[in-house]
């Protein structure tokens, strides 16, 4: 379907508006374009499969049912459509109902103040792409622990390998371990469907060891091979519990031969911890040999300055939350601005997580994080792949 056949609905409770924004669509060649003063109007519409709108544009301030709640109401009909947000509100009103219509799992294309511009709204709806009226069956599946305590033993569960490079010179300094799980059946899963299972059902130190001794393994590998890289892991805290996680990790580096200063620990803190005292200890005895420790997520979750605080890290990772997009938004730059300035101050390392595009990346270059990660740089690849790219990268 070309963008230029959508069925646009105008859904905004000023008369005035629907003239305004339908003529603005008609100059910019959209036929098809209807319009509704109040949300109940709306709502038949979709019910209705001849009438389905592809896009609506939607006014958050109307009487009666408001713009919010016709989101919540669009999310129980499982609307599969794009909206755009129109409205008079202020910008920090626009990010927070973009935010609900997302958490809603509804795609937005944007926002556009009152009054929008002809070339503002071609811009938004020229994002519009059809949507995939069939999600992967397997996306939201729930897997058993059986099936994962089995996946670890077969050793069905593969490290991926995201590169990460300085902003200054591109250098690619090391890679960050991404678990998959290689299904037999449902192909490739990612580590959110199976992460949260293995910590539930005391599995998440089987799951790491397997994931360190595959990353060390590699590590050593790459050194063979004369590629000197930082190799990144993930911990859960659940890994923390247990004082004997220490010389695992010691003796799992021991036995791949690979020096602690090479690997990272990526350590993020996803509920709050009753007692800090083990995981405490574990980690600054990781630290006093060497191994880096790396604070990940950084904002993100319930006490990462308290984790500053208490912790020795010598790296600091701003969660891709605050990274992307921050360059054209002024409240995600301040947040960056504020960890980078905190991180620097405490003589950290500054990765910057889900560098996307162009703009991300000019703007982690300009701001002076020290590294970044990223689909514009690269996605997560199997070990295999790294040489090449690095090639093609330089
Ligand atoms: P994380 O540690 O924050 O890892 C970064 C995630 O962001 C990865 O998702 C990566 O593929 C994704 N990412 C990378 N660049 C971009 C980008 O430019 N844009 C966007 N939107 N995303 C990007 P992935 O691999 O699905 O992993 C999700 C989470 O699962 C990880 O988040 C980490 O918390 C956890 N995880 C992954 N592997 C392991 C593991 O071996 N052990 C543990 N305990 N957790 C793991
Ligand atoms: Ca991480
Ligand atoms: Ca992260």
């Amino acid at each position: 379907m070309h963008n230029s056949t959508i069925n646009i609905l105008v859904l905004d409770d000023e008369p005035f508006m629907h003239k305004l924004l339908a003529r603005m669509l008609k100059n910019l060649g959209y036929a098809s374009v209807s319009a509704c003063d109040n949300g109940y109007a709306a709502l038949e519409l979709i019910d209705h499969p001849s009438d389905y709108p592809d896009l609506i544009l939607l006014d958050i301030n109307m009487p009666e049912m408001d713009g919010l709640e016709f989101v919540r109401r669009l999310a129980e009909r499982c609307y599969i459509g794009s909206l755009i947000l129109v409205s008079g509100e202020d910008e920090r009103m626009h990010q927070a109902a973009e935010k609900l219509a997302r958490a809603h799992k509804i795609t937005v294309l944007g926002h556009l103040h009152k009054p929008a511009s002809p070339q503002g709204l071609d811009d938004l709806i020229g994002k519009w792409a059809a949507p995939l009226r069939h999600k992967p069956r397997a996306k939201n599946k729930v897997y058993g622990a059986d099936e994962l305590r089995a996946a670890i033993a077969n050793g069905e569960l593969v490290n991926y390998y995201q590169p990460k490079v300085r902003t200054d010179n591109g250098h690619v300094v090391g890679v960050e371990t991404l678990v998959r799980w290689h299904h037999p059946r449902d192909g490739i899963v990612f580590p959110d469907q199976f992460i949260g299972v293995a910590e539930a059902h005391g599995l998440i130190d089987d799951l790491t060891r397997a994931v360190l001794a595959g990353a060390f393994a590699q590590a050593k590998l790459w050194q063979e091979s004369g590629l000197l890289l930082q190799v990144a892991v993930n911990l859960s805290m659940d890994n923390l519990g247990a004082l004997s996680f220490l010389d695992e990790v010691v003796g799992l580096a021991a036995h791949a031969d690979v020096p602690p200063q090479r690997i990272i620990l990526e350590v993020t803190e996803s509920r709050l911890m009753e007692d800090l005292r083990t995981p405490l200890e574990i980690l600054a005895r990781l630290r006093l040999k060497r191994f880096r420790l790396s604070i990940d997520d950084f904002g993100i979750g319930t006490s990462s300055l308290a984790q500053l605080r208490d912790l020795p890290f010598d790296e600091l990772k701003i969660d891709q939350s605050f990274v992307h997009g921050a360059c054209t938004n002024e409240k995600l730059r301040a947040m960056f601005d504020y960890s980078l300035g905190l991180a620097k101050q405490l003589g950290m390392e500054v990765v910057a997580e889900g560098v996307e595009d162009q703009a991300d990346w000019d703007f982690v270059r300009k701001a002076g994080c020290d590294t970044a990660q990223g689909y514009f740089i690269a996605r997560p690849m199997p070990a295999a792949d790294l040489p090449a790219w690095i090639r093609s990268w330089q």
